[in-house]
């Protein structure tokens, strides 16, 4: 056997590997789904505005984590005071109710 890499796909019937090469860039051989695929954005077909490509989903993914971090980071700065000394303290709900 060489000792190129070796497609990772096992065979549904036997159970063993596929043992074919592996497509550079790939872990799987040309029989085992390396390559292929649709076109990538506005190469594809009914391709109108983008709002729904990867790259756009992706950047909205990232925004919603920022604003998930921000507001955690809001929400900590609400619920710490400062004390006498001016260092910040961070208290539970229960007892800023008893404040
Ligand atoms: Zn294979």
């Amino acid at each position: 056997m060489h000792n190129s890499p070796r497609c990772t796909a096992r065979s549904k019937r036997s159970g063993l590997p596929c043992k074919s090469p592996a497509v550079r860039g790939w872990s799987v051989c040309r029989m085992h789904g390396a390559r292929g695929g649709g076109l990538k954005g506005q190469k594809n077909g009914n391709y109108r505005h983008g709002a729904h490509s990867q790259a756009f989903l992706a950047d909205v993914s990232f925004s919603r984590e920022l604003l998930a971090a921000a507001n955690g980071a809001l929400a900590n700065l609400k619920t710490s005071k400062r004390n006498s000394t001016g260092a910040v303290t961070s208290k539970t709900y229960k007892e800023q109710e008893n404040d």
